[in-house]
């Protein structure tokens, strides 16, 4: 990134200048021009998505799934929303991939229902940019509207940091989205500023715990303490709690212990197509 780029050419010295132009401009035409293919994505039928389940640490059965967006380039294959979501927000083009998502999104999980599973609820992860827009409320109850979803089988996940900025304005919104019957949860808990004081008053149901805590879970004592808090704050608050990134039977074993209620982690299941879902779901009977 540009940081790099400019801290490798104040260590190459000013002889470097040119070397260091260079690779800014590499970086601003990249980037302009991920931002204009992504303006076309929507259109152009190049979005995804994929679905991770959610599991009940309890009886193991799959709850819930996490719609997960991937962008699939004409000329550079699957691009992760890592690279392409902050670009998005920044261009603003994130409110045209959310309005997509979360009409996919309800679209799909409304068809599972059709196709005779045992309805399961589906989150979607809401940006800034999105959160702020006007018509947010709307275009949620159009695309229940549309898909026929009932909205207690989606949830909304945004961050702490989305909901500090402007807390009372937050809650305004949170409220009216609780009001339709839209679950909401608070995604990567732990890695913003929390108002402990301020997050009692948003209409919660969740709080994720961030994968960074979960990662090194069996062996770090300090990320054991944070998970164990997150777990006990989170009920306090009347919230269920639920760990990403489990990728070990330690790490689950170590959330069951201390009463996190549910996981998601490759553990189970990486992001997967939407009919493996299906197909996940067919056979559940099995694992409960
Ligand atoms: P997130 O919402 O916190 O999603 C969890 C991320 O962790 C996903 O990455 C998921 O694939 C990954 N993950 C799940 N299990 C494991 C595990 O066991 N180990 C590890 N190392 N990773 C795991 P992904 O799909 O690349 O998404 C990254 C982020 O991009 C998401 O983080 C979310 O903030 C954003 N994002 C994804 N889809 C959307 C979308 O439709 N709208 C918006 N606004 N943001 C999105
Ligand atoms: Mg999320
Ligand atoms: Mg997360
Ligand atoms: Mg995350």
């Amino acid at each position: 990134n540009a940081d790099a780029a400019m801290y490798r050419a104040k260590e190459l010295g000013k002889n470097n200048c040119q070397f260091y132009a260079h690779e800014m401009n590499a970086t601003l035409e990249e980037k302009l021009a991920l931002m204009d293919g992504l303006r076309k994505a929507v259109g152009a039928g190049q979005l995804r998505l994929v679905y991770q389940p959610k599991v009940d640490l309890e009886t193991g059965r799959v709850f819930g799934v996490e719609a997960l967006v991937r962008w699939q380039h004409p000329e550079r294959g699957l691009v992760r929303p890592d690279v392409f979501i902050p670009l998005a927000e920044e261009s603003g083009t994130i409110v045209a991939i959310g309005e997509w998502v979360l009409r996919e999104a309800c679209r799909q999980a409304r068809r599972w229902q059709e196709d005779g599973l045992a309805p399961i609820s589906v989150s979607v992860n809401v940006s800034p940019r999105q959160f702020d827009d006007r018509r947010l409320v709307t275009r949620v109850s159009e695309a229940l509207a549309e898909s026929g979803l009932d909205a207690r089988w989606l949830e909304l996940e945004v961050t702490e940091s989305l909901i500090m900025r402007d807390v009372q304005q937050a809650v305004d919104k949170m409220r009216e989205l609780e009001a339709m019957g839209i679950a909401l949860s608070i995604d990567d808990f732990g890695t913003g500023y929390s108002s402990l004081a301020a997050l009692k008053s948003f209409p919660i149901s969740r709080l994720k715990i961030d994968k960074s805590f979960v990662r090194d879970l069996a062996h770090s004592a300090d990320d054991q303490a944070i998970a164990r808090a997150i777990i006990s704050l989170s009920h306090q608050l009347q919230m269920r709690v639920i760990a990403e990134g489990v990728e070990t039977e330690q790490q689950r074993a170590f959330l069951a212990q201390y009463g996190c209620d549910e996981m998601q982690g490759y553990l189970f299941s990486k992001p997967v197509p939407a009919d493996d879902i299906g197909t996940m779901l067919a056979r559940r009977p099995l694992a409960a």
